[in-house]
């Protein structure tokens, strides 16, 4: 096990909420100068079920397009609703000229395929950016679809901390269709140019490519299991993981006294939340001046 030697020195904690309304700002500008030219920008929301944190992430989604000038719309659905069902709504938002954006809230309930509903969704209208045809493009080193919330939120962190990603060695910790995976290949992109490493839960020697890495993004979901051992000293670590504790706090996966280890950390929660609802915004804005042009 690799020990850091460096004297406590605390890391600068990433400040989400502030380059979130940065964000927020400029998408409330581009929402007035829509409405100016007749356009209302439109989003629409399905949930399913009863979730109560689901619900919540619906609301701070409400939220945040009251506060950017983008109308919402909630589209409610019986916990017991069927794929086809689920599908209908979706064929009948993608047809509506007046609804810009479609996101269905995850998790789907049991027995729906997830992928099937992102699937069926116009990837013109996809602001989660999980359509097959949006990550294709990803993968093309293609920016030009919509592009996943969470991944393009800690693109915009490292951009806005000024931290040069050429040439340095990026951990990604989780290997999801929605997070991890398309984390991974925005950093190895032309332009960003990282070294890229993938781990995930078959990973062997895990504190030893961690202490390699010039970066680590965890979006794991166990809270604090990336303690101070693993992490190099000065290197930029962002905490995409978010676990409901037993006193209903949040926590991340990084251990609090990374802080004394890292360059830079990005705190749970107000570090890639508040992002990934701003990037939201922002694919909602740009589907609507793309569909209005
Ligand atoms: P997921 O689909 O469950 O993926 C978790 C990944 O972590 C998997 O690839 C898994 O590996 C890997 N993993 C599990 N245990 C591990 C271990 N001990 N060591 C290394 N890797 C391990 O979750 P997700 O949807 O990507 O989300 C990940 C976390 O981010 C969750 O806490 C979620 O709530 C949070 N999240 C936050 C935001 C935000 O806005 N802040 C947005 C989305 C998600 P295998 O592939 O081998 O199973």
């Amino acid at each position: 096990m690799c020990k850091s030697s460096r004297a406590s020195v605390s890391a600068v904690v990433v400040d989400g909420k502030m380059i979130g309304r940065n964000v927020l700002d400029n998408v409330e500008k581009r929402a007035r100068k829509l409405l100016e030219n007749g356009v209302e920008a439109h989003l629409a929301v399905v949930i399913v079920g009863e979730d109560p944190a689901s619900h919540v992430y619906v609301r701070n989604k409400e939220r945040a397009c009251e506060k950017c000038g983008i109308l919402s719309t909630r589209i409610g659905m019986p916990g017991d609703s069927s794929q086809e069902e689920i599908l209908g709504i979706v064929e009948d938002l993608n047809a509506d000229k007046k609804i810009h954006g479609i996101l269905v809230q995850s998790p789907a309930p049991a027995g729906v395929d997830e992928l099937a509903i992102a699937s069926s969704i116009l990837p013109s209208k996809d602001v989660d950016g999980f359509h097959p045809a949006n990550l294709g493009k990803l993968v093309q080193g293609d920016n030009s679809g919509l592009l996943p919330c969470t991944p393009t939120g800690v693109m915009h962190i490292l951009e806005s901390s000024q931290f040069e990603l050429e040439g340095k060695r990026a951990l990604v910790i989780g290997r999801s269709r929605i997070v991890g995976m398309p984390m991974a290949l925005m950093l190895a992109q032309k332009g960003a140019d990282a070294t890229v490493t993938i781990a995930h839960s078959k990973t062997a020697d895990m504190e030893e490519i961690c202490m390699e890495a010039d970066i680590i993004i965890s979006a794991i979901g166990r809270p604090h299991i990336i303690g101070p051992d693993s992490v190099k000293p000065g290197s930029f670590v962002v905490d995409v993981g978010i676990s409901r504790m037993d006193d209903g706090s949040l926590a991340g996966d990084v251990h609090p006294s990374v802080e004394e280890i890292a360059g830079w950390i990005t705190p749970v929660p107000g570090g890639v939340g508040p992002m990934t609802i701003a990037m939201l915004m922002r694919n909602t804005i740009r589907a609507a001046e793309s569909l209005n042009n």
